[in-house]
């Protein structure tokens, strides 16, 4: 008879790995310990878990196997941000950025291989979708970089590669590893997922008990525009969209960011301002515009200074409170999906490891 197939560890929750040491016969309160081997002490095998007995140890190796991502790319942008390009145990890549701004240094993870929803502007719809990432994928990329980097790293959001809202059951499971104290201990108030509009993920959020942020990317005020720009818009239009957000707040979420890139000539007008503004006034939320960054293949351009000054002004004008992100590390690919594009343009789907 085949032996079973080992597990992931990393990709169990507190509360899941003390269940899993109870039905072992252990105490639960090992998985305290375990999870200090595996986030604070940041131990790539069981048998360096030297607080544990050589029985446990033995135990936990012949069940379950440590997670680890590795490291193919990196790329510095002469601004600071740093890419940063995974190999997953299947042979997919992932991308992860560290922004520097100002105090702070955020770090923008992926949740999923790729992304369904195929938004005009963004790369990494370019080439589909392949899978989900796992919890332990998904905190891998946090606790490299704070392993590596020795720096403090400020937020985190998940608004890399993917719709984290597509993949709740695993983003809600890596949420939870990365505020736990015994896990990365990450307060609630300095992650924010982000979504494009999946209207039943709303929901989920609704009864998910951390406060962390929600952030949610809009990009066009018509169904119009925005069912060319994000096609998930056809399938939940934006005042559905909106409706959702609404009862998101009156459940007592968090406050709500919305996202925004002004494309050249396309979302930039002083009526897409006030579209935007009006959004923002019933939602309350802060927004945060965006610059385009251009994509190679893609047909759309940044704005200019002048443009995205114009739009800010407008919808200070209307009250909103508005912030201008500029498009940071645009000559290292950063946006979104952009260097993984490059990889597979280049390699195949197989990155043949680090590129000098
Ligand atoms: S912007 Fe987000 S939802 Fe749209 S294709 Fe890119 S990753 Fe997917």
């Amino acid at each position: 008879m085949e032996a079973p197939q080992k597990r992931d560890i990393r990709n169990l929750t507190l509360e899941e790995l003390k269940a899993e040491l109870e039905a072992m016969g252990e105490r639960p309160f090992r998985a305290a310990q375990i999870f200090d081997w595996l986030y604070h002490k940041g131990a790539s095998d069981f048998a360096a878990f030297t607080s544990l007995s050589k029985g446990l140890r033995e135990k936990l190796a012949g069940r379950f196997v440590l997670g680890a991502l590795e490291l193919v790319d990196t790329r510095e942008s002469s601004d600071g941000t740093a890419k940063f390009l995974f190999r997953l145990g299947d042979g997919q890549h992932v991308e992860t950025v560290l922004i520097p701004a100002g105090k702070r240094l955020t770090v923008c993870l992926s949740t999923q291989v790729g992304c369904k929803f195929a938004c005009a502007f963004c790369a990494s719809g370019l080439h589909g979708f392949k899978r989900d990432l796992t919890p332990s994928e998904i905190t891998g990329q946090a606790l490299f970089l704070q392993k590596t980097s020795g720096l403090e790293l400020t937020n985190f959001v998940f608004m890399g590669m993917g719709e984290p809202l597509d993949n709740w059951v695993n983003v809600e499971k890596a949420l939870r590893i990365m505020n736990a104290p015994e896990g990365l201990g990450i307060a609630a108030r300095r992650m924010t997922v982000s979504t494009a509009g999946c209207v039943p993920a709303f929901k989920k959020l609704e009864a998910f008990d951390l406060q962390v942020n929600l952030s949610l990317s809009l990009h066009a005020v018509t169904d119009r525009l925005r069912d060319r720009l994000m096609p998930i818009n056809r399938r939940f239009p934006l005042e559905e969209v909106v409706r959702a957000a609404e009862g998101y707040i009156r459940s007592g979420g968090r406050m709500i960011t919305l996202e925004y890139i002004v494309i050249q000539d396309l979302n930039d007008s002083l009526d897409d301002a006030d579209g935007l503004a009006a959004i923002a006034r019933r939602l309350r939320a802060k927004v945060n515009l965006i610059a385009y960054s251009r994509v190679e293949g893609l047909e759309f351009e940044t704005p200019t200074p002048a443009e995205l000054a114009r739009f800010k002004r407008r919808l200070e004008e209307r009250k909103v409170n508005a912030t201008l992100r500029l498009s940071k590390g645009s000559d290292i690919a950063a946006a979104c999906g952009q260097l993984a594009g490059k990889f597979k343009e280049k390699h195949g789907t197989n990155p043949p490891g680090r590129e000098q």
